[in-house]
């Protein structure tokens, strides 16, 4: 007898079908039978109904799309059957070798099932039952990941099978596993991208990456809005139905409820499967969403037994990848960017324009040389490729298109970032802005100031430089003197707490700041001079400088050929060396450190006194933190080369001695099982005092 909630029950099942009719109608078949406004009242009285009658809601409801919270991480999931990649030919002449192994293999060429290549990411989906149980990503092909909660959000993966296509299933199989591609369309990719944009986000690189990122969403209701799509196109278990080729495969899909792509071809002769290559390619442009190429795949499946796997690719089927797409647009500027580094890139700035799938209005020129050796022109119309279809080059220019008194391009004679002159060394591709008040190269210094080698300023790192430089606080690294444990503390970290208020550095970690900023003042000079960041000045060098001028403005008063004489240098690093000391804002810098109290001058010795080189030939290394003395390892390390030691990294049999400190670890070990004489932090400072070895060492 009829109850009012057996007539619930038949009515939400009733529902439920005709809507994933229309769904199936609508995203699987591309021809929708009732309109979109019908088709939100069918969901609206199913959400209504569902509402009333929770205890009837149940997973495969199309109202039961979105779930919740993915978690942390996806899980793993062990593919059965793995998932393989695909082999490439890379035009129509390698397309025809593997036609020619097939037909060697076979005796002749069989019936051949060619697809479009969709340019997406490998998805696996298992049905048990008829009902979706698991979607799972390719991973490396053994393993991938759990995507089940965000593929549900996709429309056009069905949640339960059709039934007429149940019966295709071997009997006693519950489990069966389809594949295929997820994908985004290049509309909804344009979209996301904007949006992004505005938000100040990271647009994706292209359609593929954007549909692989929305799948991997912590939040299904992310991916639910990014219009993701599917199309299914091979079975994990060929025994699992009882079809016996692709072509059949593709019509069960279809069958079965799963979006499958009209445009395929059962070809019998070379020159048909030539021919759907071709056509593809001529397609890809109007196609609503990217292909990379052309699947052609035996069709039997008894045949593909036959050729079976390599170890990444099946050997029935070939992926003849397109050529990356080209376009031609209008040049309008070059613009040179400043990197963190100080070299400067040549920017195109191109008239926006399509390409492989998303809009390219910048690439990068690489260098001056590069701009020359392509001769673009401003007002050329230059071609636009994507490299590996990713990255958007600039191949060249149409001469013939070139307008009338285009002038060949020149590097500019300063900075973009800061008008100081650029410099261009021999041997080198790249122009460079050397100076140190460049705010392009502000926070790489900054950076660089507080490192271990250099003035070693403990609690400085990439954050906190970032929010002082966007504080104002810091532009150059004689700011940081100027820092006060008082305006330090207000900064704000560029995050809210909870209540909504700006989190501040506070005033004990700015006190620390401060005394850790005071305390570098005192760091060798070397440090100091590796600190400032010259080019090709690493702390090396810089001790061979310090050892020979040893102070500031000794150094600055050196020739180029005085610099070149000192060992280890040769004539490019004196000439890098003599520009960056002469270049005007690096020199004020410089004052201003000086002023500051920072070190200017090996301390050692007053200027002038060659230290006794009593152990020269003898080689340390330093290990453990020197507790006793306050000094760093790099202030022994200096003081013990200045009286011509050497100073190594690492323990071997010539090595003289090893200091130990505190908390030394394996390098004291080694010493000892090579009987390296070891010596402690005491031992050390009368060493540095009297410049002769303990007695007995
Ligand atoms: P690749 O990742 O470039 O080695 O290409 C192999 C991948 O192409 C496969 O793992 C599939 O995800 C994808 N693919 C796209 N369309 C098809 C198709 N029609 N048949 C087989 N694989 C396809």
């Amino acid at each position: 007898m009829a109850t009012p909630e057996t007539d619930a029950a038949a009515r939400i099942e009733a529902l439920r079908r005709e809507i994933e009719h229309h769904t199936y109608r609508y995203y699987a078949l591309d021809d929708p039978e009732i309109s979109d406004a019908a088709f939100d009242s069918l969901m609206r009285e199913l959400r209504e109904l569902e509402a009333l009658h929770p205890e009837l809601i149940d997973p495969t409801s199309p109202t039961q799309r979105v779930g919740g919270y993915v978690g942390e991480q996806f899980a793993p999931v062990m593919h059965e059957q793995r998932m393989y990649s695909l082999d490439n030919a890379m035009d129509l002449d390698e397309l025809d070798a593997w036609i020619d192994r097939v037909v060697d293999a076979l005796g002749e060429l069989p019936p051949l099932c060619c697809e479009l290549k969709i340019d997406g990411s490998s998805i696996a989906l298992t049905y048990e039952n008829g009902t979706l149980l698991r979607a799972a990503t390719r991973g490396d092909g053994t393993t991938g990941e759990d995507v089940t909660a965000n593929m549900r959000t996709v429309k056009d993966v069905p949640l339960r099978l059709r039934e007429g296509a149940l019966s295709a299933i071997t009997a006693d199989r519950e489990r069966i596993e389809v594949r295929g591609e997820v994908y985004m369309p290049k509309h909804s990719f344009e979209v996301l991208n904007l949006a992004a944009e505005a938000d100040g986000k990271a647009p994706f690189a292209n359609p593929r990456n954007a549909a692989a990122g929305s799948l991997r969403q912590k939040d299904p209701a992310v991916t639910a809005k990014r219009d993701l799509s599917t199309f299914l196109y091979a079975i994990a278990d060929q025994q699992a139905l009882t079809v016996s080729g692709q072509w059949e495969l593709l019509e069960w899909l279809r069958e079965a409820g799963f979006h499958v792509n009209p445009d395929v071809r059962l070809c019998t002769s070379r020159e048909e499967v030539r021919a759907f290559c071709e056509a593809s390619l001529q397609m890809r442009e109007t196609l609503p969403y990217e292909i990379d190429g052309v699947v052609v795949k035996v069709n039997s499946f008894a045949d593909q037994a036959r050729f079976g796997f390599t170890s990444r690719a099946p050997r029935w089927a070939i992926a003849f990848k397109f050529p990356p797409e080209e376009k031609t647009t209008k040049l309008l500027g070059i613009t040179v960017q400043v990197g963190r580094t100080g070299a400067l890139t040549p920017v195109a700035e191109l008239e926006p324009v399509v390409v492989a799938g998303s809009t390219v209005a910048r690439a990068t020129l690489h260098n001056e040389d590069e701009v020359h050796r392509k001769d673009v022109r401003i007002g050329d119309t230059v071609i636009v490729r994507k490299a590996g279809d990713v990255i958007p080059e600039v191949v060249g220019a149409v001469d013939s298109l070139r307008p009338a008194g285009a002038r060949e391009w020149k590097m500019p004679a300063v900075c973009p970032s800061c008008g100081s002159p650029i410099i261009r060394e021999e041997g080198e591709v790249a122009c460079r802005c050397i100076s140190i008040d460049c705010p392009a190269q502000a926070h790489e210094r900054l950076l660089h100031w507080a490192s271990r080698g250099a003035m070693d300023i403990e609690g400085i790192g990439e954050e906190l430089v970032s929010y002082l430089v966007a504080a104002g606080m810091l532009s150059d690294v004689a700011d940081y003197y100027n820092l006060t444990a008082d305006v330090l503390a207000e900064v704000s970290r560029g995050r809210v707490n909870k209540a909504g208020e700006n989190i501040r550095i506070g005033r004990t970690v700015a006190e620390k700041l401060v005394a850790a900023i005071e305390v570098s003042k005192g760091r060798p000079f070397a440090n100091v001079l590796f600190g400032l960041g010259l080019r090709h000045v690493g702390k090396t060098t810089a001790e061979a400088l310090v050892r020979r001028f040893r102070t500031m403005d000794d150094l600055m008063a050196a020739s180029e050929e005085d610099l070149a004489a000192v060992e280890g240098i040769g004539p490019k690093v004196a000439r890098s060396t003599w520009l960056f000391l002469h270049t005007p804002d690096n020199m004020a810098v410089i004052d201003r450190l000086r002023k500051a109290g920072v070190t200017m001058s090996e301390e050692v010795m007053a200027p002038g006194d060659e230290a006794p080189q009593t152990l020269d030939g003898l080689t340390f290394v330093l290990t453990g933190t020197l507790t006793a003395s306050g000094m760093s390892r790099d202030e022994a390390s200096a003081r013990l080369k200045a009286m011509g030691a050497k100073v190594s990294g690492s323990v071997s049999k010539k090595t003289s001695f090893v200091v130990a400190g505190e908390a030394a670890g394996s390098k004291l070990a080694k010493a000892e099982s090579l009987g390296v004489p070891v010596l402690d932090e005491d031992d050390l400072l009368r060493i540095l005092d009297t410049g002769q070895l303990p007695e007995g060492k």
